[in-house]
């Protein structure tokens, strides 16, 4: 066999947001190859720059690459050019496994196509002799200090990070090492949603024994939104249909496998969600990392949601961190630092066991608020009769508001720690109002908490 190939790939200046599959030839006994891929103009992914080029990469192997093929081996976005595939490892997120000979698939996608075109040089290596990248080791749980944080003010309340990344797409850590940091910054469960990714994290990491609870995710990535995916199969969902119909599809597929699904950071430069009309929603994300992030915008996305004739679909707010880098975290007071974990907790009520399924169940019923990191503010809203009952916690000095379709319907100062408000809902819910919810503020400005609605 040849020891290694070249092809090249080329994206003129108006073929941005396109998915070439460039086919390969792989011989016969083969047991690892590399692949190298560089190109001109390359820039950084982030929604805010442009001017140059950012191809992003996948492989597939010889089953083929329709939807929710078994043959998808992986996705890296733009955040990797060297990928080693080998019998019994692969460059994360890759899937190593047996090299079968025939057509391989290089899934490569024009994010960002600049003035001069885009043209992607690639090498295959056939038979390479890369050394597996090593792992860093999972610490006994003994050896660890769990973190404390300020006791639930109410009984049966747990909370989490949902929404993370790792190595298995553009993060900086295995999935265990989340585990960890879960662990010691004393969250009760946390969830990954690696980008695209073509493995379920579960096998990656401790569960039981203490450990936080993992909520397995996946988010799928497609050129004109994200959505997470959590629970459900260990499938993978189409990203590059990005038309309409396309992504229906695989919200769909998703739906079918029973999982609960969220549309992420509806905000510019979120990416923002491009989808009005796409249904199945479960959930959306008004907060996604730092408050001063633009979430003033995706809470008004949200509230425009709760508004609309539509909303029984999106009418469940939850929040996320979006952490890339658990080993350089950020600072809660610049919105351009590293997103952090627990920046915000999403808060749950779990009145049984605390399970995957208990906690998807929470959520599902919306028995769930926001806050602005775990030691942030405490804010349980509860519907007795016809009165709203708001118990905050954490928050003196700050102001409460409740929220309507009409914009702020009540408010008032917070004068302690641990307070509880009530109101007549009819008071809160005048004319058109169905629904009110309510937010902490921070007479800065920033928002510290927010709840979900309650219905008339
Ligand atoms: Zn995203």
């Amino acid at each position: 066999m040849p020891p290694s190939i070249t092809f090249q790939a080329r994206f003129e200046t108006d073929e941005e947001k396109v998915w070439k599959h460039i086919p390969f030839a792989v011989p016969a006994g083969v047991t690892q190859m590399h692949i190298s891929i560089s190109y001109n103009d390359r820039i950084d992914s982030s929604p805010m720059l442009k001017g140059g080029n950012t191809l992003d990469i996948g492989l597939f192997d010889p089953l083929g690459y329709a939807s929710g093929s078994p043959g998808f081996r992986g996705w890296s976005g733009s955040n990797k050019t060297e990928i080693t595939i080998a019998e019994d490892w692969a460059t994360p997120p890759y899937r190593g496994g047996k090299i079968e000979p025939g057509d391989w698939y290089l899934l490569l996608g024009s994010y960002k196509t600049g003035p001069n075109g885009l043209t992607a040089d690639v090498t295959v290596e056939f038979n390479s002799t890369y050394p597996a990248p090593e792992r860093p080791p999972l610490p006994a749980l003994a050896t660890l200090r769990r973190g404390e944080l300020p006791a639930p003010v109410e009984p049966n309340w747990y909370r989490g990070d949902l929404h993370m990344h790792t190595v298995y797409s553009d993060g900086d850590s295995y999935p265990h090492e989340l585990t960890v940091a879960a662990y010691e910054l004393g969250l009760d469960f946390y969830g990954i949603t690696d980008h695209n990714r073509a493995q379920s994290p579960v096998p990656l990491v401790p569960h039981g024994d203490g450990w936080p609870i993992l909520i397995p995710g996946v988010e799928v990535t497609s050129y004109a939104g994200h959505f997470n995916v959590w629970g459900g199969s260990d499938s993978w969902y189409d990203f590059r249909d990005y038309s309409e119909v396309g992504q229906q599809t695989a919200v769909n597929a998703a739906l079918a496998d029973g999982a609960l699904i969220s549309m992420n950071h509806p905000k510019p430069y979120g990416p923002m969600w491009d989808y009005p009309d796409i249904t199945g929603f479960v959930c959306t994300e008004p907060w996604n990392g730092w408050w001063g992030g633009l979430n003033n915008l995706a809470t008004e996305f949200w509230g425009d949601q709760l508004d609309s004739d539509s909303a029984a679909q999106w009418r469940i707010g939850i929040c996320g961190s979006d952490m890339h880098k658990l080993k350089s975290p950020g600072d809660p007071t610049s919105p351009l630092s590293n997103a952090t974990m627990g920046w915000p907790t999403l808060w749950l009520q779990i009145d049984e066991e605390l399970t995957q399924a208990a906690i998807i169940r929470a959520i599902r019923a919306g028995k769930a608020f926001m806050s602005e990191s775990p030691w942030g503010p405490q804010l349980i809203v509860s519907r007795e009769g016809d009165r709203v009952r708001v118990h905050v916690a954490a928050a003196a000095g700050d102001a409460l508001l409740a929220i309507g379709t009409s914009g702020c319907v009540a408010s008032t100062a917070i004068g302690s720690d641990d307070e509880v408000f009530s109101w007549e809902i009819e008071e809160l819910t005048p004319g058109e109002n169905r629904y009110v919810r309510f937010e902490i503020h921070h007479p800065g400005g920033n928002v510290r908490a927010l709840s979900n609605p309650v219905w008339t």
